[in-house]
């Protein structure tokens, strides 16, 4: 972790909220908005995913944006792939951090990726094995994903036994962090902190952890803040709640950029973010969106009177 950062913020916006919407950003709109949202100091940012352009021809100029913004100074730059030719290419564009898609639900997982959680964890193997024989200084980390860890669209309610043998499994395999994700929008604050906390007691509190949260049922802050309280540092979140859920239309997608770094910053946690240059990013994104909604609610309220920032005291 950077110095005078207390928490992470990982902007996923340019491959979660843009893989669900419809709208296609021309590459020079994404590099804008990512370097402006770097320069407003965010240590970390999402910025494609690696899978055939006909499923996604939204993030069909993956390598294209990573050539574009890796030289930007302090800033990680992370891509989601699917399997090991998708790593390929993550790591000959240059990705600092590779993420690995896999599901806790065996259910999610076929439909996701179309294969089984454990032909997952074989694939994600030979990706950690790929990476040690092609980046031996291990340059580029590889994040174990473990989507769906509070429930799943398909077979409902999931285990948190389940949860851990994936966490354990993915580290054997050689994974440098895990991000546990509440893909559907399912989790509460009293589940969160309870998964959380077995979870550091189960793989020890050495492993970086990131946590990705949804607002589908308004409680994406909030799950955030038990997160918190089970020693969490590392935060998802999209400017102006990029895109919706797919399983809930009009709902409210990943939790807002903005939102998540005022409530830090107000809690005394230093982000290293500035507000103002967020809702800059958040012009060039509207700017760009055809008819898509956004969320948020920092955007027209702005600060409280006498609001000093954690990072700026
Ligand atoms: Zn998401």
């Amino acid at each position: 972790m950077k110095q005078n950062i207390d928490v992470v913020v990982s902007e996923v916006g340019p491959r979660d909220g843009l893989q669900s919407i419809k709208t296609i950003f021309p590459t020079e709109a994404k590099l804008e908005w990512i370097r402006v949202e770097a320069a407003a100091g965010v240590p970390k940012i999402q910025v494609g995913s690696f899978v055939p352009p006909k499923l996604l021809p939204q993030l069909a100029d993956t390598a294209a944006v990573v050539a574009g913004v890796k030289k930007l100074k302090g800033l990680t730059v992370s891509v989601l792939v699917p399997n090991l030719k998708g790593a390929e290419l993550g790591l000959a564009a240059g990705a600092d951090e590779i993420g690995v898609v896999m599901s806790v639900s065996e259910a999610h997982n076929q439909s996701n990726v179309r294969r089984s959680v454990q032909e997952s964890l074989d694939d994600f193997e030979r990706i950690v094995a790929y990476r040690n024989e092609h980046d031996p200084e291990r340059s580029t980390k590889i994040s174990g994903g473990m989507a769906t860890s509070f429930g799943c669209t398909i077979s409902g309610k999931v285990q948190v036994s389940d949860v851990m043998r994936l966490a354990e499994n993915l580290i054997a395999r050689g994974a440098e962090r895990l991000n546990v994700a509440d893909t559907v929008g399912y989790a509460n604050p009293k589940q969160v902190e309870d998964l959380f906390r077995e979870l550091f007691r189960t793989i020890g509190e050495d492993i970086q952890v990131g946590a990705h949260f949804h607002d589908t049922r308004g409680l994406g802050l909030a799950n955030v803040y038990a997160a918190l309280a089970a020693g969490v540092r590392e935060f998802d979140a999209c400017l102006g709640g990029l895109g919706g859920c797919p399983y809930a239309p009009g709902a409210t997608g990943n939790i807002v950029t903005e939102d998540l770094v005022f409530m830090l910053e107000s809690m005394g946690l230093r982000t290293g973010i500035d507000l103002d240059g967020l809702l800059e990013a958040r012009e060039i994104l509207e700017r760009h969106l055809k008819g898509e909604p956004t969320h948020g609610t920092y955007v027209t309220a702005g600060s409280p009177k006498d609001f000093i920032p954690a990072s700026a005291a």
